[in-house]
């Protein structure tokens, strides 16, 4: 007997979304730091996570307080902006905290809209809170262009706006006189703008965050993550600051209890030593930017990155090259533009492995 649950129409025949997790040798494909936690640090989150352990029994803080003074007290010194603990929310990941936001600003009759090539995402955070979604785009270059987006501002008036900075798979950062324009604009449709900063800690010198234009834009929200320069993507910690009205909607939607008293001990723990858990980003840059002119030294296509990956091509049959580096044991990402291939940033030992096995496929005429 075959029976069919009663999948949402939307639903049937997709794939659950996911980069391929394969047991190679050299692992590129997913913007993790290649740097786990040292010894005191994981010792650290040992005890603290055994400490939590005596009171498993009872219903964590359902606030986390202390997570969220935690992650306040981090902002002021990474990004110089002070935001009060009750306006930092977190969940599990930053992709939880969006999910989020879509439940409380999107919903039927709504829209997000967003600017391809971008993270893949975001159409499925919509599609999952039944939310519409429109992709406008970035100009060739995949800087961010204000005109067009203020154009499909004005025809769609999206509840949400989904922008990263910097953008995912491009490693583009928006320009500082982009976000106060589209915020005052998305605000006079009342609707939020979302600027995800998933990967901001290695914007280059000079490119401000976000963070700097909250106090004067209630509609934004900036949102960040443990998983990528804070090299924790295994804890699952993600949050966003905000002004009060929208933590307030937020924990409207949350389910209760989401982050588990481990998840808060843990990612509370690793605040206390975010100076060595980040103590690799300065060196993860200048990987990045050694391997931005490696590639373009051999001739390829390169985007400039504020991020810890490269979106380099442009491949004839970008899939043959994927496979290629995947036989020599370096995973990539076959994600972006058609014809353009995304490495993560490792360290100095797999970036050489995988410019030794670009070159070899190469030679070989791939
Ligand atoms: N935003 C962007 C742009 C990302 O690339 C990612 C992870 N790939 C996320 C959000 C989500 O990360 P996490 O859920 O691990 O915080």
């Amino acid at each position: 007997m075959s029976w069919l649950p009663p999948l949402r129409e939307e639903l049937r025949g997709i794939e659950p979304y996911g980069a391929p997790q394969l047991d190679v040798p050299v692992q590129l494909n997913v913007n993790e730091n290649p740097y786990p936690p040292d010894a005191d640090c994981a010792a650290d989150i040992a005890g603290a996570v055994l400490a939590a352990a005596t009171t498993l029994n009872r219903y964590p803080d359902r606030e986390f307080r202390a997570l969220r003074q935690g992650l306040s007290e981090y902002l002021a010194v990474e990004s110089g902006v002070a935001v009060p603990w009750q306006q930092v929310w977190a969940a599990n990941g930053s992709n939880e905290v969006m999910l989020q936001l879509l439940q409380a600003f999107g919903g039927p009759g709504r829209t997000a809209v967003s600017f391809a090539p971008t993270y893949s995402m975001y159409p499925e955070y919509a599609r999952d809170t039944a939310t519409g979604w429109v992709a406008g785009r970035r100009r060739e270059d995949f800087g961010f262009d204000l005109e067009h987006a203020e154009a499909l501002l004005g025809e769609h008036r999206p509840s949400v706006v989904l922008l990263p900075s910097p953008n995912n798979p491009t490693g583009t950062a928006l320009p500082p006189e982009v976000v106060a324009p589209l915020c005052a604009m998305a605000a006079a449709m009342g609707g939020v703008v979302v600027i995800d900063e998933a990967y901001a800690e290695f914007r280059r010198d000079g490119v401000p965050s976000a963070l700097e234009l909250l106090a004067e834009h209630p509609n934004l929200v900036v949102t960040r993550t443990m998983s990528k320069a804070f090299a924790l993507a295994g804890a699952r910690l993600g949050y966003l600051a905000a002004s009060q009205p929208i933590v307030d909607a937020i924990r409207v939607v949350r389910l209760p209890y989401h982050l588990s008293a481990v998840t808060q001990a843990v990612a509370s723990a690793a605040l206390r030593h975010a100076p060595s858990l980040l103590g690799k980003v300065a060196e993860l840059r200048a990987e990045r930017d050694r391997c931005v002119e490696l590639l373009r030294g051999a001739g390829y296509a390169v985007a400039d990155s504020d991020a810890n990956f490269v979106l380099f091509g442009r491949f004839a049959d970008r899939h043959a090259v994927w496979q290629g580096l995947l036989n020599r044991g370096v995973l990539i990402r076959e994600t972006g533009p058609d014809g353009w291939l995304r490495v993560s940033v490792g360290t100095a030992s797999e970036m050489a492995a995988f410019s030794t096995a670009l070159a070899d496929i190469r030679d070989n005429g791939v």
